[in-house]
């Protein structure tokens, strides 16, 4: 894989070939997860696309004049010119592939195509999911000298990496911010030696077999599973909601709350996500209206305390949404009095959902699904252990009463060191 600088830029780039550059950053663990997977689209593509490399942070002055503000990024070139999108962050294969494909024709596709090859790994155990549980165990497996294998569509850090301050993880005086916890997790679990495929595709998970495919052609075979997944946010499904997401409606505070600067904001939901991040998002905006559906909030009382003193917010209490709709710059939610069965428009600059999680188990192979509880989590033994011969569930998508990264590192620690126990 070439590596140029800036001076070579005209030369390598814009003289009319195919060109894909990926400006990556050092101590850049997006950029470590993207290099195997550029360097094998470089093998399959290399023949009718140019590969190239650049250093960002070397060569800030010509990144900055591409618009280039991230490590690590792709940017695409024909003839001279930029063309296609540009990609960055947690860069899927299958993402470089389809923006690839874009450039060449059916025939030249087909041909690389043909060239594809199906890949099989071994391992004694596979994780499936980076989050604090799955981290934790790979730690465990890791120093245990197990052979493990930690997968997930995203980079590593589930919850715990978009969390704003975690401040009750034990170890630290001061709050921390949970971007920098994941990335400490991370590294420990990579400094055991397990591997990491992270910001892949999931093609198909086959408890029953131990097989997962990833990115389509890559089969990773193992004696034992662990799920450690995770949960999504639940959705209203509200008209206009499906269509507005990430376009006015946001699930997440940390990611989306600093784009609210002296704005309007509607929150909906009333439980302890909901209180928490409405309290942060009144760092950011000037208003907020909080619509719940009950006549109390069920956050806890610390946090249902600062709520209550904090003069930006209000909550309108037996209210429920019942339609999204974007009206110029606003959006507009009509809601519902469930006592007078009146309805009613709140106009904000942007909605928030906070009203609980489900369990992330759509992936699964339906003829195999472990024993779930009534809400759909996994249910388990003291040892993790699922209904499955050799499958392991651990972190918040088993069954249990109380959702945190220390019970969720807690059970990564017991699967792995049951599994280590039985392996020996
Ligand atoms: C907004 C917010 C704030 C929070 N604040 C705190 C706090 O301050 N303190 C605290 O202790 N707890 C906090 N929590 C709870 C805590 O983050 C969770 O309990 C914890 O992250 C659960 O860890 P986990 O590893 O089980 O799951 P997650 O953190 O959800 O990680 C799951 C991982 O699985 C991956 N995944 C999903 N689908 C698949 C698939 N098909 N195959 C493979 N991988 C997959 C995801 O990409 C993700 O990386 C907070 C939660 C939220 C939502």
């Amino acid at each position: 894989m070439k590596e140029i600088t800036a001076n070579e830029f005209d030369q390598e780039v814009l003289k009319g070939e195919k060109v894909v550059v990926d400006f990556y950053s050092t101590e850049c663990p997006p950029c470590e997860a993207l290099f195997p997977k550029y360097e094998a689209v470089a093998e399959l593509y290399g023949h009718k696309i140019k590969f190239l490399k650049i250093y960002r942070q070397g060569n800030r002055e010509l990144a900055t004049q591409l618009g280039v503000s991230s490590s690590p990024t792709l940017l695409f070139f024909e003839n001279g010119k930029q063309i296609l999108d540009t990609i960055s962050g947690g860069i899927k294969k299958s993402e470089i592939t389809a923006r690839l494909n874009q450039m060449l024709t059916e025939n030249e596709i087909a041909e690389i195509q043909k060239k594809q090859q199906r890949s099989v790994s071994e391992y004694d155990v596979a994780i499936l999911g980076g989050g604090p549980a799955g981290l934790t165990a790979g730690i465990y497996l890791g120093q245990a000298k197990v052979k493990t294998v930690l997968i997930d569509p995203a980079l590593p850090g589930g919850y715990m990496g978009i969390t704003h301050q975690v401040s009750n993880y034990p170890g630290f005086v001061e709050a921390q911010n949970g971007y920098m916890l994941a990335h400490y997790m991370s590294e420990q679990a990579k400094q055991t030696g397990i591997d990491f495929k992270v910001a892949v595709d999931i093609t198909s998970v086959d408890l029953v077999k131990k097989e997962i495919v990833i990115d389509e052609l890559e089969t990773i075979k193992a004696k034992k599973i662990i799920i450690a997944t995770g949960t999504s946010p639940n959705t209203m499904n509200a008209p206009g909601e499906k269509e507005y997401k990430g376009k006015g409606i946001s699930y997440c505070a940390t990611c989306d709350a600093k784009y609210f600067v002296d704005k309007e904001v509607t929150v909906i939901g009333g439980g302890n996500s909901a209180v928490e991040e409405a309290l942060f998002i009144s760092k950011f905006a000037s208003k907020i209206t909080m619509i719940h559906q009950f006549d109390a909030l069920t956050a806890n009382k610390t946090a249902i305390e600062q709520l209550q003193a904090n003069e930006k917010i209000t909550v309108r209490y037996e209210h429920e949404p019942r339609k999204f709709e974007k009206r110029g710059e606003k959006m507009v939610t009509t809601i519902e009095n469930l006592r007078t069965k009146e309805m009613s428009e709140l106009a904000s600059d942007g909605v928030f959902v906070f009203i609980g999680f489900k369990a992330n188990l759509a992936f699964l192979n339906t003829n195999a699904i472990p024993a779930l509880d009534n809400w759909g989590y996994i249910q388990t033994d003291e040892d993790r252990k699922t209904s499955i011969s050799d499958v392991y569930a651990i972190g918040d998508i088993v069954s249990k009463k109380y959702r945190q990264i220390t019970t969720a590192v807690a059970d990564g620690t017991i699967a792995a060191i049951t599994i280590s126990k039985e392996l020996n």
